[in-house]
């Protein structure tokens, strides 16, 4: 049987900082690093730049967000 790639990021802490810390943390660098759909020309294309700021690399549209997920596109 192959072994499964872990998807938890947080396992890098290992036991440290408490299971409900490290499970926040997970969610929060999951939700950074995903792609989101442009309010512009709704394509799913918006990345993120740097903190609060995110760029469609579709229509090439650049706003401002939340820091670590576009709260825009939520609204
Ligand atoms: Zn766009």
């Amino acid at each position: 049987m192959p072994r499964k790639r872990k998807a938890n990021i947080a396992a890098r802490f290992g036991h440290r900082y408490g299971r409900t810390l490290r499970k926040r943390w997970n969610e929060i660098m999951r939700r950074r690093t995903q792609t989101y759909t442009c309010p512009q020309c709704h394509k799913k294309a918006v990345k993120r730049q740097s903190v609060g700021i995110w760029l469609c690399s579709s229509c090439g549209n650049t706003f401002a967000g939340g820091a670590y997920e576009p709260l825009v596109v939520k609204a």
